[in-house]
């Protein structure tokens, strides 16, 4: 252990960067993650009869419109060109989703459509959306009871584990809503999936001299061993780093199930939402509409269905919730950080975020920025 100068706690994105930019200054790193691979939620592998690439975690479509981070990541791999579009099954309707001119048609009729067009365009406009409106408060406002009933109550529901009107409406700023016929999920710029999987781009991140890499290694088994002058970038969940002492930071996980069928095709495309609550699920991945660049040969598809609960203390925590009490304890937790010496919080895990792949590289290379402004590297 000593040999190092800093330990990297995770290899997601977050941790991986950070690594890949500390050897580029020539620190000697340490990066180790408690699971059996490298590419935090990011990981994919190949499944062994089909050659389909699974994302074990659910599907991961990088994008983003910032040119810098980009740039970065396609230092490490290229990306192919798929675009993500998805839709929502409702009531035994295929509806697109984010809601568009098309939804809107679908749910409301022709003749309704254009005029509430109209109308949602100035509602979003007008609508205040904040931490203290809840979000069905605000789904109905903006798009009416008709729409929030047939895509967004249900399916909020089953992701989130409680009724819309006890949620912020903060969890739903990430979906837009059009009134065009744009179909595709994320409008941005830079979009698409590793040519090679994810696992070989952050291995080609961490492929360097003064990386030393240790898989299945927890590191609050380990923590005893550092000394004084090591400094410590941490990934994993902050409320477990100090022994839950301020209270437990409520998550939802999922469980997948996974299974390989016999035939082409499933359902036409990656993702299908499920909005309805009598069904259990909220999505279903299937993974061969991820790679159209690749000519899959036989009669197999993989598909993932998605289920959504509370995470307890066992379980992969995968989305912060965020309640005022989550909050309250996440600024003791904070507290309780700026005063660990040597130790960096980040990731989705350590400043308990949601965060997209761009946006964890975005914070790693920001904290780069920091150790170089505070003289780290000197
Ligand atoms: P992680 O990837 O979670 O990595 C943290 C790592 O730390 C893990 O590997 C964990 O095992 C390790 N660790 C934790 N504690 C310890 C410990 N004590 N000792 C050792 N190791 C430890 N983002 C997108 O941009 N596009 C998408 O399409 C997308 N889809 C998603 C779908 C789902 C279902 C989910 C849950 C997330 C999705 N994301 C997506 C978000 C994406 O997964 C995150 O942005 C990314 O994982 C953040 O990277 P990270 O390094 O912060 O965290
Ligand atoms: N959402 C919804 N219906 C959908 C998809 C999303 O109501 O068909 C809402 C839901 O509250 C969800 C939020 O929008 O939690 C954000 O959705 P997104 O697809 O960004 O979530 P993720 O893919 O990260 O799970």
């Amino acid at each position: 252990m000593a040999e190092f100068d800093y330990i990297v706690v995770g290899a997601g994105f977050f941790g991986s960067t950070v690594a890949q930019k500390l050897a580029d200054k020539k620190k000697r790193v340490l990066i180790i993650d408690k699971r059996n691979h490298i590419a935090g939620n990011a990981y994919s592998y190949i499944n062994s009869s089909s050659k389909i690439e699974i994302h074990k975690y659910g599907t991961h479509i990088f994008h983003t419109n910032v040119t810098p981070i980009w740039e970065y990541v396609n230092q490490f791999g290229q990306f192919n060109n798929y675009v993500h579009r998805v839709t929502t099954m409702s009531q035994g309707q295929r509806l697109p989703i984010p809601i568009n001119f098309e939804t809107l048609v679908a749910v409301l009729g022709k003749e309704r459509a254009s005029d509430f067009a109209q109308k949602v365009e100035t509602s979003v406009a007008t609508v205040k959306r904040s931490d203290s409106d809840n979000l069905k408060d605000w789904a109905i406002s903006s798009v009416g009871p008709e729409l929030y009933d047939r895509v967004i109550a249900g399916y909020t529901e089953k992701q989130w584990g409680l009724p819309p009107d006890l949620l912020p409406s903060s969890i739903i700023s990430r979906l837009p809503i059009r009134t065009d016929l744009e179909d595709r999920y994320f409008t941005d710029r830079y979009q698409g999936v590793p040519l090679d999987g994810y696992e070989a781009l952050v291995q080609n991140q961490l492929d360097s001299n003064y990386i030393t890499l240790e898989l299945e290694c927890d590191f609050l088994d380990i923590r005893q061993q550092l000394n004084t002058n090591q400094y410590v970038i941490y990934t994993g969940p902050i409320d477990k780093f100090f022994s839950y002492q301020e209270g437990e930071l409520g998550w939802r996980t999922l469980d997948f199930q996974v299974e390989t069928l016999q035939c082409a095709d499933f359902q036409g495309c990656a993702v299908q939402n499920y909005a309805d609550l009598d069904v259990p699920y909220t999505r279903i991945h299937e993974f061969k509409y991820l790679n159209p660049e690749r000519k899959i040969e036989g009669n197999e598809t993989v598909i993932s269905r998605e289920f959504s609960r509370f995470a307890d203390k066992n379980d992969e925590p995968y989305y912060p919730i965020n309640t005022v009490s989550d909050r309250e304890k996440l600024l003791s937790y904070r507290e309780l950080a700026r005063k660990e010496r040597n130790y960096f919080f980040g990731g989705r895990l350590g400043s308990y975020k949601y965060l997209d792949m761009h946006m964890a590289i975005g914070q790693a290379l920001e904290l780069i920025s920091t150790f170089e402004l505070d003289g780290h590297f000197e």
